[in-house]
């Protein structure tokens, strides 16, 4: 069959979904500098690829510009067309930053946060999935049998992700019906998001060609339990990692201390940024090892932010090795537009000189809310309309973005739910299982 190869260029939108629009491979160098047509209400397409109210209308013209420096090749050798495709950034046309651009919410959020305080972010995205339709693997939690069941799909998928030139860490037969994880190695801010986003898309086109379909939806069923996306943090400037600190409470240094003070005081209002689906809040619930209140853990499942484990005994590796573990996330948000939050939310913590979070140590879910209160904990919004209202309410909040996102966004949000309106929880959860 003739064939001539394509390159994808994509973003990663408000709805947390890839899209973008292909040229023929060999105009590759004047995409780069031109891109492709791309259009401001895009923005509004929801995941249900409905359309939301757009303040932009029939109106206005942007340009998608690949990068470089976020391609991925892989030939998967089965006879089909290698896979090509490049993250970019959506700019006007005059070059600037479009204020909708999730790489480029991200690239100002880090870049606040080395004015701050020097630190570069090193980012790993821990990624939860199932397979869609049907679970063959049943109390099969961590099972040798459940991974050799599925080895040519795990095989397949490091394969791709080492060509794409991730570094995967693990690949795990997690816990829930046919639920796997994976995750890669630590990479710096834009790039992290990259890999996230190449990670969802690689596990996709590997489940595809070994005959299944894989689903990131936050929950698949509300017997059962989530897929989380965790993000792993840590600090490193000219002199290396800033994250531990002997010391510090619980091992933070200063930075990671206000860093992680700012997230949770703003975690109810981020919250609509990260764990963004309506059925997001079924999976942020407690005793299910997400995420339900604005606490910190130490190695503790349950809370929203972890100090994590390290394994090295000498100080330089404890030191490298340290970091911290954000857990209200889900793959229905962009992985650039969650983590922009999140460093916002911490970079707000250290302007704000906010003292290191104790770390919690008993259930919250037991505590009464009067409780909850005295201790300075809440209970993270319930609902998605609860989390939209928190973050579009929250002033410091809604500063971090273009003076129109805010809006734009709830907007978005709105149209979602709007789709959902007159089904069940299953229902939904089959909805976003398509979806996602
Ligand atoms: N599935 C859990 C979640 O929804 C996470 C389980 C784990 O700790 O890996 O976040
Ligand atoms: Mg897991």
């Amino acid at each position: 069959m003739i064939r001539k190869p394509m390159i994808f260029a994509a973003t990663s939108d408000l709805s947390g979904k890839t899209r973008g629009k292909a040229f023929p491979a060999d105009q590759l160098q004047k995409r780069l500098t031109r891109g492709m047509g791309w259009v401001p209400t895009n923005v509004q397409i929801t995941c249900f690829d409905t359309i939301a109210d757009s303040p932009f209308g029939s109106f206005g013209d942007l340009a998608l510009v690949p990068d470089a420096t976020a391609q991925v090749h892989v030939d998967f050798e089965d006879g089909t067309p290698p896979e090509h495709f490049m993250l970019g950034d959506i700019r006007t046309l005059d070059g600037q930053p479009w204020g909708f651009c999730t790489r480029s919410i991200l690239r100002q959020a880090l870049e606040r946060l080395e004015k701050l305080s020097g630190a570069r972010l090193l980012a790993a995205f821990e990624h939860e999935f199932q397979f869609a339709k049907g679970a063959t693997l049943i109390h099969q939690g961590f099972g040798l049998q459940g991974h050799s069941e599925h080895a040519q799909f795990g095989e397949t998928l490091i394969a791709a992700l080492e060509l794409a030139g991730l570094q995967p860490d693990s690949f795990i037969c997690e816990y829930g019906p046919d639920q796997f994880e994976v995750t890669i190695a630590p990479e710096e801010g834009i790039k992290a998001a990259d890999s996230a986003v190449i990670t969802r898309e690689l596990v996709r086109m590997s489940a595809r060609r070994t005959g299944q379909q894989a689903t990131f939806t936050p929950i698949r069923d509300v017997a059962s339990v989530g897929n989380g996306v965790h993000v792993h943090m840590s600090f490193v400037g000219e002199s290396g990692p800033m994250t531990y600190d002997p010391d510090g409470p619980n091992g933070m240094s200063e930075l990671t201390g206000a860093f992680s003070a700012g997230v949770l005081k703003y975690l109810e209002s981020i919250l609509a940024l990260t764990a963004p689906s309506v059925i997001s809040y079924e999976r942020l619930t407690p005793h299910r090892w997400s995420a339900a209140y604005n606490n910190l853990g130490l190695q503790d499942r349950e809370a929203s932010l972890r100090i994590c484990p390290v394994t090295a005994k000498d100080p330089h590796g404890i030191a490298r090795q340290f970091n911290i573990e954000y857990r209200a996330a889900d793959a229905a948000a962009s992985p650039h537009l969650a983590l922009a939050a999140i460093v916002h939310a911490g970079c707000q913590g250290i302007e704000e000189n906010l003292a290191a979070p104790q770390v919690t140590e008993e259930d919250l879910s037991l505590l009464s809310g009067e409780d909850l209160a005295a201790k300075g904990f809440v209970r993270l919004p319930e609902t998605l309309e609860e989390a939209l209202a928190r973050f579009a309410s929250n002033p410091t909040v809604t500063g971090w973005f273009d003076p129109q996102f805010a809006d734009v966004y709830v907007a978005h949000k709105k149209a979602e739910a709007a789709f959902l309106e007159n089904m069940d929880t299953a229902q939904r959860c089959a909805a976003y299982e398509e979806v996602y």
